[in-house]
């Protein structure tokens, strides 16, 4: 059977993790090496130097280029690190569509880094398309899209996008990471690059920092490789092998994470503390026929702010004891943030910026009446 006719849960156990030919070993060894012995000048099994290409590197990128249903992929050290090399398809004087609820990270590595060095970019609704359609110019070569973004949970039509940049002529890179290509498939929607942080669902274990990048175009997976090999961010063996074991459970962990986000969100609801919940799951969010047609479910994560503000909202993040206090996101463990202290701190005084009473949760896969209990207790101390 081709790829193509297997199912996602088979693929996520099965797609480039053949026994090794050598051992027979089940599980793609960690070839913890740096350098490959060749026979004679140039004469060698497909591996010379690690930077290059490692067989348990190949595994991860293959196996995550199956789930994404792209015919290549190209593993880093971290997400930012993938996103720096798809924005390196970019050249100065080119200009970039960014959205205007991007990840803080993603904003600041093309303000403060491509920006500087010529990239012109422009925030903008990207649920608006008549807005993406006022910000384009003649020199728009690519439109970055987060959905759901982090962390207001915003949804964009990745299909309606992809046909408004394909007829200006432009790319559309589509960062996966909240949506897992569990949830999403983005190049199957219309898009020509797909990019994580595999540090989060992906791994799904808080043990490890990854990032991916996968797109169906053979020359522009040649630059991906060619940057992943000259600038040199690549995840070491022990990483991907991580990463590769936190796979194999992605479908029954995301079907979970769902589940229990819901319980969350009915809770949240009904609380008065509680000023607006932002998921999109709810038939009341701005996105939500979107997300129903595009997603398989509505994913683990889900902010809301607190009707006392700041304040008010620092004291539910301190007051939880089952939910951890912490960044990051996507793994067993649920967690609780401030993202405009914490993860979107890099944001502050932008046009990005997130309102102080805000808080993010990533609903971990502890007993739901567990994690609501636990919650209800906290924000009964808030209001
Ligand atoms: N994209 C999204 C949506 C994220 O939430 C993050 C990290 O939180 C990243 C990219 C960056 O990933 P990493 O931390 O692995 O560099």
């Amino acid at each position: 059977m081709t790829p193509t006719e297997l199912g996602f849960e088979t693929l996520a156990i099965h797609a480039g993790q053949e026994p090794d030919p050598v051992t027979g070993a089940v599980v793609p060894p960690i070839y913890q090496t740096s350098t490959y012995a060749q026979e004679a000048v140039g004469k060698h099994l497909g591996y010379e130097y690690s930077r290059t290409a490692n067989p348990t590197r190949t595994a991860l990128q293959r196996c995550l280029a199956a789930l994404e249903g792209a015919g290549h992929g190209v593993c880093f050290a971290s997400g930012l690190a993938a996103e720096h090399g798809v924005l390196n398809l970019l050249d100065p004087g080119d200009h970039l569509l960014v959205p205007d609820d991007a990840y803080g990270g993603t904003y600041r590595l093309v303000a403060k880094i491509h920006a500087p060095r010529g990239l012109a970019f422009t925030p903008v609704d990207l649920g608006d398309l008549a807005a993406v359609e006022a910000a384009w110019r003649p020199e728009t070569k690519m439109v970055w899209v987060e959905t759901p973004t982090n962390p207001t949970l915003t949804i964009v039509d990745i299909a309606a996008v992809a046909e408004l940049a394909h007829r200006h002529g432009g790319l559309v890179a589509v960062d996966n990471t909240f949506a897992t290509p569990y949830l999403q498939r983005p190049l199957d929607l219309g898009a020509d690059l797909v990019v994580h942080s595999t540090t989060k669902y992906l791994g799904g274990h808080s043990d490890v920092v990854g990032g991916f990048a996968a797109t169906n175009d053979d020359e522009r997976a040649e630059q991906l490789a060619f940057v992943q090999n000259a600038v040199g961010g690549v995840p070491g063996p022990f990483d991907c092998f991580l990463t590769l074991r936190g796979i194999k459970t992605l479908p029954v962990r995301m079907d979970r994470h769902c589940a229990n986000a819901a319980a969350i969100v009915e809770l949240l609801a009904g609380h008065r503390a509680v000023a607006e919940v932002y998921y999109p799951g709810l038939a009341s969010h701005p996105g939500h026929a979107i997300a129903a047609r595009q997603m398989r479910g509505f994913g683990g994560m889900v902010s809301f702010t607190v009707a006392g503000g700041e304040e008010a909202a620092l004291e539910v993040a301190r007051s939880t004891h089952l939910w951890t206090l912490a960044e990051s996101l996507g793994a067993v463990e649920s967690l609780i943030e401030h993202p405009h202290r914490m993860t979107h701190a890099s944001v502050v005084n932008s046009p990005l910026e997130v309102s102080p009473a805000l808080l993010r949760l990533s609903v971990g896969l502890e007993t739901a009446a567990d994690l609501v209990a636990d919650l209800h207790e906290a924000l009964d101390r808030a209001g």
